[in-house]
């Protein structure tokens, strides 16, 4: 990657060196570095305190032996990360992502967005990721809570209240989530907010399960009135994934006037040119836990397509793009903007590739990038923890209506930051700079 500023190149070309087999992470860190050119140019004292360098390296990285039975009594071995990257504004936050293809260039490239994302959300909370190359596919569920009980074993040691508080992400659901709780609290003897998403029974939150979709459709709502002075109503949607986010974002455009015609997971897709129906997906994954395939046996409106990447083919005027990172290609961007799409905005954490963003971007459609349009889901987790603090309990539409505004706030935080730095429109750039300014600020008060 080439950078104008001679300071930010020095900083990209030694993560290189020292990351290099890091692909995920070095793609999530140059995309902010090169955001970050207008700033370091105006402001000299980031270069002179280091600020970018200290960024860009985790406050600390742990990784740890997962030893567990399963059900046949045969002992398996996976690996724990927690990668605690960046306290500057408040105790480190993030899900815990299970699924085989989890290392540790995923984790810090998912820490790394967090830090900005969670500083987006105006709350105090810093940034963190965690997880394993656990695959709870196919598990039973005790196989899942053998192996919920031994991470845990290990992670207590490192997270607390007012430490690190993680939550659930891909694989990590109430289930795990409800596992991993109990397990902290037989080892600690407290009752704490250690972890969010929790059960609505023991100090989860209201919307908690909803926030990430609904916080998704907010901001594209926002996004479009202010720039195209457009809404949901009446436009065709393309969602991919099948999971927690693409779930409730489906719902709440279905909501607001929108027709959702697909939902996918990693085999293949389902096309309804009536719009999905919700509750049917919702049976299927959360209930059953069973592939989206089955969604045609019920819906006979709807078609099966073997091959995830063909969700982008699919013509539509919105794509939130809800399944997992660099699930988007050049390519489908392009046959999108073909097919008239007019906006894109992310619930999933890094889903389109660079090339991707720069067509949907030279090609005038509106993009919504994920650290501040899938915000909702990690705003609400603070939200979480403030009930738990106060030993309280907000009703539905009092955490939705926060959740709501912060949704709109961090639209115009960006939009701004943006526009601060001659980059109008550039939604990308002033969501890594809106988010930046406040955890330098911070960096910079508590020294080095
Ligand atoms: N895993 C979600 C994210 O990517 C939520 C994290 C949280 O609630 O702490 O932001």
């Amino acid at each position: 990657m080439k950078f104008q500023s001679t300071y930010l190149q020095g900083i990209y070309d030694g993560l290189v060196e020292r990351n290099g087999e890091q692909t995920e992470f070095l793609e999530a860190a140059g995309e902010v570095l090169s955001s970050l050119e207008p700033v370091v140019a105006a402001n000299p004292r980031l270069e002179e305190e280091g600020v970018i360098e200290r960024l860009v390296e985790p406050e600390r990285v742990i990784m740890f032996r997962v030893p567990w039975v399963d059900d046949a009594g045969k002992v398996q071995v996976n690996r724990g990360y927690r990668v605690q990257f960046n306290s500057a504004i408040g105790p480190y936050k993030g899900g815990l992502r299970l699924h085989p293809s989890v290392n540790l260039s995923i984790i810090k490239f998912l820490g790394f967005e967090q830090i900005f994302k969670n500083s987006l959300t105006t709350l105090p909370i810093g940034g963190g990721k965690g997880g394993s190359d656990f695959d709870p596919k196919g598990k039973s569920d005790r196989e899942v809570m053998r192996f919920c009980q031994s991470f845990m074993t290990e992670l207590q040691r490192h997270i607390g209240p007012d430490t690190d508080v993680p939550a659930g992400d891909i694989g990590v659901g109430a289930r795990e989530i409800g596992y991993l709780y109990g397990q902290y609290k037989r080892l600690r003897n407290e009752f704490t907010g250690v972890l969010t998403g929790k059960g609505l029974a023991y100090g989860g939150s209201l919307v908690r399960t909803e926030a990430t979709g609904y916080g998704l459709c907010y901001y594209t709502q926002e996004m479009l009135s202010v720039m195209k002075n457009d809404s949901f109503k009446g436009k065709t949607v393309v969602i991919s994934g099948s999971g927690n986010v693409a779930i409730y974002a489906a719902q709440k455009a279905t909501e607001l006037g929108a027709k959702v015609v697909t939902m996918s997971d990693s085999n293949g897709y389902v096309y309804d040119p009536e719009g999905i129906q919700v509750d049917v997906v919702k049976q299927i994954k959360e209930v059953e836990r069973g592939r989206i395939k089955e969604y045609t046996k019920r819906v006979p409106s709807a078609e099966y397509h073997e091959g995830c990447s063909g969700v982008w083919t699919v013509a539509c005027d919105i794509a939130l793009p809800c399944a997992t990172q660099n699930e988007l290609s050049e390519e489908s961007a392009k046959t999108l903007i073909a097919n008239g799409v007019t906006a894109v905005a992310e619930g999933a954490n890094m889903p389109s590739v660079p090339e991707a963003v720069e067509a949907f971007q030279k090609a005038g459609v509106l993009f919504g990038p994920a650290k501040a349009a899938n915000a909702g889901g990690v705003a609400t987790s603070a939200l979480e923890m403030s009930q738990n603090s106060e030993r309280l309990h907000w009703t539905f539409e009092e955490t939705d209506e926060k959740l709501h505004g912060i949704m709109i706030q961090i639209f115009h935080a960006s939009y701004d930051a943006a526009k601060k730095y001659g980059m109008d429109g550039n939604l990308v750039a002033g969501a890594n700079i809106a988010g930046f300014e406040k955890v330098a600020e911070a960096m910079l008060a508590q020294g080095i």
